[in-house]
C-alpha cells in the first residue's frame, strides 16, 4: 500500500469517527450556587396538583418534561404548571424508547409534542429530555439539529417503582437527593410520584437551608437569558 493510501483510508477513518460531531449535552449547570428541580412523566391529574402547590408555598420554579399523550388527557394541568411561572420541556408524546425508532417517528413524536404544547399555552418548546434517559449519538445530533438543547440530569431521586424493589421510601428519596446535590445539579424527579409528594417538602427545605438558588434548567444552563 502506497503512503499517499494509507493516508487517505486514515483520514476517512477519522472522518468516520468523528466527522459527525457530537451533540451537547447538559447534565448540569455552570454556578454552584444554583440547582434546576425537574419533574418528568406528567401531568398527572393525581399529583401534578400537589407539586406546583408545594413549588408555590416555597415560591420555588421548576422544569417540567411532559409527554405529549398526557398533555392531551390533562390540558389544564400544563395551563396551571405554565401560568404558575415554570418551565416545560418535551419529553416526547408516547414515552417511546428513542433508539429503536426510525428518525422520523422520532421527529415526528417531538413535533406532536411540542405543537401541542404550543396549541395549549403559546409556550415553543426548546429543551428536550430522552424518555429513560436513552439516547444514541445519531439520535442526539437528530434532535439538536431539529432544534432542542438535550437535558439529562445530575442527580436521579430514584422516585420511580422498580419491578423487584417497589418504590424507594419518600425518606430515603429526600436524603438521596440532598447529599447528592453539590451545586449547579439539575435534579431529575417524576410528578408522577406519590412517594415525591411526600419527599419534596423536606428536599427543598433542606437545600434551601444550604443557601441554593433555584432556577429553572434553562436559566441554570443560561440559555434564553
Ligand atoms: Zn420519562
Amino acid at each position: 500500500m502506497t503512503l499517499m493510501r494509507r493516508f487517505i483510508i486514515g483520514l476517512l477513518l477519522l472522518l468516520l469517527l468523528f466527522g459527525g460531531g457530537q451533540a451537547q449535552v447538559f447534565t448540569h449547570g455552570f454556578n454552584h450556587r444554583q440547582i434546576a428541580l425537574t419533574f418528568d412523566d406528567g401531568p398527572s391529574p393525581l399529583y401534578t396538583e400537589m407539586v406546583l402547590d408545594i413549588l408555590k408555598k416555597y415560591h420555588i420554579p421548576a422544569t417540567f418534561f411532559v409527554i405529549g399523550y398526557k398533555v392531551a388527557d390533562n390540558p389544564d394541568l400544563l395551563v396551571e404548571i405554565v401560568r404558575d411561572g415554570h418551565e416545560v420541556g418535551n419529553h416526547t408524546y408516547y414515552h417511546s424508547r428513542l433508539n429503536w425508532v426510525s428518525d422520523k417517528k422520532l421527529l415526528d413524536e417531538l413535533k406532536m409534542a411540542s405543537d401541542l404544547i404550543a396549541e395549549k399555552t403559546g409556550v415553543n418548546v426548546t429543551l428536550f429530555r430522552p424518555p429513560h434517559g436513552f439516547l444514541n449519538q445519531e439520535k442526539k445530533i437528530l434532535i439538536e439539529k431539529a432544534g432542542y438543547s438535550i437535558i439529562q440530569w445530575s442527580v436521579n431521586a430514584d422516585d420511580f417503582y422498580h419491578v423487584f424493589n417497589g418504590m424507594r421510601a419518600p425518606s430515603s428519596i429526600a436524603s438521596r437527593v440532598v447529599s447528592r446535590t453539590y451545586g449547579g445539579d439539575i435534579i431529575l424527579m417524576h410528578d408522577t410520584s406519590a412517594q415525591i409528594v411526600v419527599a419534596l417538602p423536606k428536599i427543598i427545605r433542606a437545600l434551601k437551608s444550604r443557601g441554593f438558588q433555584f432556577v429553572t434548567v434553562s436559566k441554570l444552563i443560561r440559555l434564553h437569558i
